[in-house]
């Protein structure tokens, strides 16, 4: 590194101008095995190797290499709202654990480079078995616990897993959703059979165990108790993972990850953006089945040796099983959190509870929350800023790249000092990303402020992005670097601007766009104007086919006062004034035909908009793929609003 650098502009600078000698100080920051020979191959594009020669391990970064010097310091934190249990596992006892996992998996036969599937809830034998797949180099494939047989189905099928790994069932909101009957379908309808099964049994559902195929944790556990497993020594290019995209615009996309990359990606993240200490606590509130939970519940916090809080349950859940707005808090508070992480989503979950509980508890020991997975509005943003008195840190990013992507640097220890959040923005480029906006058609780079386009990255792509789609290296070049006319440059598949003072602002997705009369509207710009009336909870915009427009907006709200939903005259009069903000905001072409009010809008299981679906109801069409939906009410809800013209 040259001298210190104290400015964001020269830190990413640095990063861009000389990546080997960058990536090469951040490698600093995990243990490896034997050391790289080279920093980045991109002898062909756009396929990127990082750290070729290197040897490492994640399991060994995440969990052996702290036993040394913090052994006894809490690790994971297993917190279940919907059981009550409370579980803390020291660096030491963690260790254990995935070596008696680690066991379990070879004595099933499972070797380096073969898949484990991973269908679990949120407990901390899924931690273990992630972990125990790092550790003897088998690929693990989470897929989110709770989807439906058939969308497990097709993933077993894509991954074609020797073991697979699961649970008796999950729990929701007090209801016990039984995992076993749904896998056992999956299993049935896939034409990839894995050889054997691994059920931990929380004592939630009853289990009917397949002779010669179904295990139980417990007994191999109990077998493998003084197991001694050693972390491989792992190419650092070697397969660490495959998840899915969240299949929000169409089929999910199998993501495929590396494993020395990925590792020194998070630590640099840990370090340069989300200020994480070791002793330190971070609690991440995704589940293991999204890339959030990957990065930021197990690897990231683990490698940068903090312990990290895994929560079972709903944000408004207590303890004991009773409505609590405050759990999280209550948590923050117990456990010293620094370092936050969550989604607009649930943000806006709690918006709803009563906003004595942000009072209730001590929440000094945060330093900032992280948000991500879809745009900040600004109302959330301000609501939880003011409630928390902390910095809202939002991050932009995909499960293609792995960690934030846009965002502003908030490590508090490496000199670099922090740039001010603007509202509506999560931020700049981040180190090793060189992210262009493009026109949509001619490709050409869009360098004057706030010209919108298309949000690019130029490769090489930097450690912890995704190597290629599982087994698919042609659909990886064709769908991503392949789209953008005379140029092969990553498409992020989502509309941006950036202004004068470089802070870029993610304006959807760019097939979030409808066309009115020949113009062109961005439907996320709709929502916003939409979101700043006072009444509005959450909204939804779709373009809908019509004979003379083209297109016309269609708006879907969830207002804060229910009256709305069942007073016609409330909603008249709602439905006329939101339409004048519209008018007013961005003029009448983009003034919704319809405002209809629903108490709920169709997202997926990780809390996004399901525009897709919203529109093809609207349509009269069939809404396509909806097993990642989560409440197939709301989209009835939506089929009911169309109806009434
Ligand atoms: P699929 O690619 O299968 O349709 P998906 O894009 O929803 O699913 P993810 O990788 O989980 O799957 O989501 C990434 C997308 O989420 C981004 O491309 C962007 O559209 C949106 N997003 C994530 N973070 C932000 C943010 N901070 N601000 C605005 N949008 C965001
Ligand atoms: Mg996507």
């Amino acid at each position: 590194m040259p001298g210190p650098l104290t400015s964001y502009a020269d830190f990413y600078q640095h990063s861009i101008d000389q990546p080997d000698a960058f990536w090469t100080e951040q490698a600093k920051l995990i243990d490896w095995f034997a050391p790289f020979t080279r920093v980045c191959n991109n002898d062909k594009p756009p396929f990127a190797h990082w750290f070729e020669g290197g040897k490492t391990n994640l399991c060994h970064n995440a969990v052996d290499r702290h036993l040394a010097t913090r052994g006894d310091q809490a690790a994971l934190i297993y917190v279940s709202s919907e059981t009550g249990i409370e579980k803390t596992y020291s660096f030491k006892e963690l260790h254990l654990e995935v070596q008696r996992m680690a066991a379990s998996l070879k004595a099933m036969g499972v070797v380096q480079g073969d898949r484990v599937l991973i269908y679990m809830p949120m407990i901390a034998e899924a931690a273990f078995a992630m972990l125990a797949c790092a550790r003897i180099g088998a690929i693990h494939c989470v897929v989110f616990g709770g989807f439906a047989s058939g969308s497990l189905a097709s993933r077993i099928d894509d991954a074609s897993p020797k073991v697979i790994v699961s649970a008796d069932a999950g729990s929701r909101g007090g209801k016990v959703v039984a995992y076993k009957p749904l896998l056992d379908e999956a299993i049935r309808l896939s034409s990839h059979k894995p050889e054997a099964v691994l059920l931990v049994d929380r004592a939630l559902a009853p289990m009917d165990m397949t002779p010669g195929r179904d295990l139980l944790w417990a007994d191999l556990r109990a077998k493998y108790m003084q197991a001694q497993v050693p972390c491989e020594a792992l190419d650092s290019t070697a397969i660490s993972y495959t998840i899915y995209t969240s299949g929000t615009t169409g089929k999910p996309k199998g993501v495929q990850r590396d494993t020395g990359g990925y590792a020194v990606a998070l630590a640099a993240s840990m370090k340069h953006i989300f200020d994480g200490q070791p002793g330190e606590t971070y609690f991440s509130t995704s589940d293991i089945g999204w890339v959030v939970g990957h990065s930021y519940i197990i690897y990231g916090p683990l490698i940068a040796g903090m312990a990290s809080i895994m929560y079972e349950g709903l944000p408004t859940q207590g303890m004991d099983g009773q409505p609590n707005g405050g759990v999280w808090w209550s948590l923050v508070e117990k456990y010293k959190v620094t370092a936050m992480f969550s989604a607009p989503t649930a943000v806006r979950v709690l918006k709803k509870q009563d906003p004595a509980y942000l009072k209730k508890y001590d929440l000094s020991s945060l330093r900032a929350l992280f948000l991500a997975g879809e745009p900040l509005d600004e109302p959330t943003a301000r609501w939880i800023s003011e409630g928390l008195n902390v910095p809202i840190i939002d991050n932009y990013w995909q499960t293609e790249t792995g960690w934030p992507l846009i965002t502003l640097m908030s490590g508090s220890t490496n000199g670099v000092e922090r740039k001010t959040p603007k509202f509506g923005s999560p931020g700049v480029p981040m180190y090793g990303y060189r992210v262009k906006i493009l026109h949509e058609s001619t490709g050409e780079e869009l360098t004057r402020p706030n010209e919108k386009g298309v949000v690019v990255i130029e490769g090489p792509t930097p450690p912890g992005f995704m190597q290629t789609i599982w087994k698919d290296d042609a659909r990886f070049v064709n769908t991503y670097w392949k789209s953008v006319p005379g140029k092969m440059v990553y498409n992020t598949f989502d509309w941006g601007i950036r202004d004068e003072d470089g802070y870029y602002f993610i304006l959807g997705r760019t097939d979030d766009v409808i066309n009115v009369a020949g113009h062109r509207l961005g439907t996320r710009e709709i929502e916003e104007s939409i979101s700043g009336h006072a009444m509005v909870a959450e909204v939804a915009v779709v373009g809908v086919a019509d004979a003379l427009k083209g297109q016309v907006a269609m708006a879907f709200v969830v207002p804060k006062d229910a009256a709305a939903l069942t007073d016609a005259s409330a909603a008249f009069k709602l439905e006329g004034e939101i339409m004048k903000r519209v008018d007013g905001d961005l003029g009448a072409v983009a003034r919704p035909s319809r405002v209809r009010f629903v108490s709920v809008l169709p997202k997926t299981r990780s809390g996004k908009l399901l525009r897709r679906a919203i529109q093809a109801v609207c349509e009269g069409r069939d809404a396509g793929d909806l097993t990642t939906m989560d409440d197939p009410a709301a989209l009835e809800q939506i089929r009911d609003r169309v109806k009434l013209g």
